[in-house]
């Protein structure tokens, strides 16, 4: 039987599968194949397949940080489902949460159980997997600052076992995570605090954010990550390019390192903005932008 047959069975691998509505953007074709994979036996099943009819993986999380590309991608995306969305917060204050938790509830979560320390989480719409894999941080935190360990399993050879933040090489926006790993679950240290001040500082990160960055718009956060130093944001905006529009989306008047789209509009614009602005930035102010955001599938 082959991988296709097996996954086929378990009623978790689909066909030509949108993949606009699973991302923040809400843009870009389909997957040839997706996978909700809701056991590890799923995952190594999905390495199968791939293998098999020699295509690529992609692990999507949330979709918050990526850009698909009109295409769609040709090979296996691969989503964690509820099997991984288990969570449990220790009286000794040890955090666990699968890889497919929301970040914005695990705060929540272990800010009314009294586990503080990742409130932070409260601001970035993505996954407990994402966040390792882009060590994602905020309001002066990181993943890494509270990360014990990442349980990862490799595609690659179908093992999976835990990993430090050392292990993972994470500074800042990077790991050495590949296409091919997938963080299955995390392990968290947090601060014992009075869940009231934790709730608070909740409310004040979700004010601030209202307050500067474009809510409700179609977005996937920062486009660059922030050069040494400075903030890419500030860059962009010394450049004279907020509200500088490719096609159907824009640099946002509210925040420059946010590129808005409209719906519907074509995910290779979001592309052609990003090479634009580096290049206006880089010619005015000599600074090489680095994207942070992800595109997946092929953009020309
Ligand atoms: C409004 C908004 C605000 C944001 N603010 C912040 C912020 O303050 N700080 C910040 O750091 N980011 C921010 N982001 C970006 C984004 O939320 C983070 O990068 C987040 O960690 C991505 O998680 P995700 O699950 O959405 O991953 P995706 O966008 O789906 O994927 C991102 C990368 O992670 C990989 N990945 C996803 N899940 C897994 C997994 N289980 N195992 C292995 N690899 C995986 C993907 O392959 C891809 O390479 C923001 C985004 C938005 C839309």
């Amino acid at each position: 039987m082959s991988a296709r047959d097996v996954l086929g069975a378990t009623g978790r691998l689909r066909r030509d599968v949108p993949l606009a509505p699973l991302t923040t953007y809400r843009l870009g074709g389909p997957a040839r194949y997706l996978v909700e994979a809701e056991t590890e036996a799923d995952l190594v099943a999905a390495a199968a397949l791939a293998s098999e009819e020699r295509l690529p993986v992609f692990v999507l999380g949330r979709g918050s940080n990526v850009v698909v590309a009109s295409a769609g991608f040709d090979g296996v995306v691969i989503r964690l489902g509820g099997g991984f969305s288990g969570r449990s917060i220790g009286s000794d204050g040890v955090v666990d949460a699968g890889g497919a938790v929301p970040l914005p509830l695990l705060a929540r979560e272990c800010a009314r159980a009294g586990a503080g320390g990742l409130e932070f989480f409260v601001g970035i719409p993505g996954s407990v997997g994402g966040a390792v894999r882009m060590n994602a941080g905020c309001h002066g935190s990181n993943t890494a600052e509270w990360l014990i360990t990442a349980r990862v399993l490799s595609l690659q050879t179908g093992v999976a076992g835990d990993r430090s933040p050392g292990d993972l090489d994470l500074s800042y926006r990077h790991s050495n995570l590949a296409d091919d790993d997938v963080v299955v679950s995390a392990r968290f240290r947090s601060a014992a605090t009075d869940p009231a001040a934790a709730e608070e500082r909740i409310r004040e990160i979700t004010r601030w954010r209202k307050a500067t960055q474009p809510g409700g718009t179609l977005n996937a956060g920062s486009v660059f990550k922030n050069p040494p130093g400075d903030a890419a944001g500030r860059l962009v905006d010394s450049v004279g390019l907020k509200g500088f529009r490719i096609g159907g989306v824009e640099v946002s008047s509210r925040h420059a390192n946010f590129f808005v789209a409209d719906a519907g509009a074509a995910p290779e614009d979001v592309h052609a903005l990003v090479v634009a602005v580096r290049e206006r930035v880089r010619a005015a102010t000599g600074v090489e932008l680095e994207p942070e955001l992800r595109f997946v599938g092929v953009f020309e």
